[in-house]
């Protein structure tokens, strides 16, 4: 039996995907010209789908502080920090990072992805339950699946359906961890966080909020959706990336818990992988600087997403969420559909995600939408225009060639 055989209807839905006009899975950036521009099938584009919420992946003092590392520390690391040891820009990272949080702990990971992973099977293990918000990322639930614990799914952001299942989860002598996260990705909703707390107090879990795609962006001090919520005393450990706000890559766990620094020789994903390359670390540490000090990012951030969210509305396409946020979801009728307007929208200039399932939640078609503080107006007036002249048409009908 030829183990890739399996990969036959993976390999006939890419075929699908291409023979309507273009890869959507496959794009390549021939040019990152800004945080906003790249060029794409020789092609100027607006990228409106990187995540780069903050608009910081071009800082000149980012930049600058990434090519000093590579010139004093080089090019990579070259093994994990319990094995090779640490570089003082990771212990000087995590300082910052604890700082900015408010946390006495924070350890560092080469990616989002392993921080869910390391921080997942590192606080729950087989005599444990993990219970997750059903649209939970797909890092949570493989780091779920890593610890070996129990896993009790509930509804989306629906707090009444966590009480139910803990009230009727017999007593095993086991802890429980519940996982929300700030922003959820693909729909751009927010966890109703007081809700989920008033369950705790009731139920006495520990919490876990993925601050993955609300890091840097919500709060007073950007430091998430617990912050804006102005409850982080109830939340027991924060998860957050680099590729996003900060414009880097690796991730992190923090908290305060007085054995949580033990938790770097219980995690496999941070033990047995070599940590992130200097150039990396050092271009976070310029970041997190930059966010503290430039609150006007934020701002300008909340503004540019309030304005693609009424923007959208007003051509009256179907959105992922109520509340205007830096992920704007757009609900298409199919998967056919979906691609031709995904085609259609890069054609005309404006690169979007496209998310089908099963990545989505509830079998969605979507053309998802990032936004950056770095957008201009004009940036945001035209993605709406192009949204209106190729999706609104192939909004509720079938469009077959974009
Ligand atoms: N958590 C969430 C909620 C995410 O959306 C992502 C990535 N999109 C990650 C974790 C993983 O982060 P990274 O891509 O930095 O590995």
């Amino acid at each position: 039996m030829d183990l890739l055989a399996k990969l036959e209807a993976i390999a006939q839905r890419h075929a699908r995907m291409k023979a309507l006009g273009g890869d959507a899975v496959g794009v390549v950036n021939e040019k990152i010209l800004s945080p906003t521009r790249a060029i794409i099938d020789g092609r100027e584009t607006i990228l409106a789908g990187t995540n780069n919420y903050m608009g910081i992946t071009f800082d000149a003092e980012c930049i600058a502080a990434g090519q000093k590392a590579l010139a004093e520390f080089g090019t990579g690391t070259t093994g994990s920090r319990i094995a090779n040891g640490s570089y003082a820009l990771h212990t000087e990272l995590e300082r910052e990072f604890a700082r900015f949080l408010g946390r006495k702990h924070c350890i560092v990971f080469s990616t989002g992805y392993q921080a869910n992973l390391g921080m997942m099977s590192g606080l729950a293990g087989p005599r444990d339950t993990i219970y997750l918000d059903a649209d939970s990322h797909s890092s949570i639930y493989d780091g779920c699946t890593l610890s070996g614990a129990k896993l009790v799914r509930f509804r989306h952001n629906d707090a009444a359906d966590l009480d139910k299942r803990l009230s009727r989860a017999e007593e095993d002598g086991g802890g429980k961890l519940v996982v929300l996260e700030g922003i959820y990705s693909m729909m751009g909703d927010r966890a109703p966080l007081a809700d989920f707390i008033a369950v705790k107090k009731k139920h006495g879990f520990q919490l876990l909020v993925d601050e993955a795609h609300s890091f840097g962006v919500l709060g007073p001090h950007g430091r998430g959706l617990a912050d804006e919520a102005g409850l982080e005393d109830d939340v027991d450990f924060v998860v957050g990336t680099f590729s996003k706000s900060v414009g880097a890559i690796g991730g992190f766990g923090a908290g305060d818990h007085p054995y949580f620094e033990y938790l770097r020789f219980a995690m496999r994903p941070y033990m047995f992988t070599a940590s992130s390359s200097p150039a990396s670390i050092a271009t976070s540490i310029a970041a997190i600087r930059k966010l503290a000090a430039e609150p006007q990012r934020r701002r300008k951030l909340a503004e540019n997403s309030a304005r693609l969210f009424e923007g959208f509305k007003a051509l009256g396409l179907e959105l992922g969420c109520a509340e205007a946020s830096p992920v704007v979801a757009v609900r298409c009728p199919d998967e056919p559909s979906t691609i031709a307007m995904w085609n259609a929208l890069l054609k005309a200039g404006v690169y979007v995600n496209i998310a089908l399932p099963p990545g989505t939640p509830n079998k969605l078609c979507l053309l998802r939408c990032s936004v950056s503080a770095a957008h201009s107006g004009a940036d945001l007036d035209r993605i709406i225009e192009l949204f209106g002249a190729v999706v609104a048409q192939g909004h509720g009908k079938k469009v077959v060639n974009g």
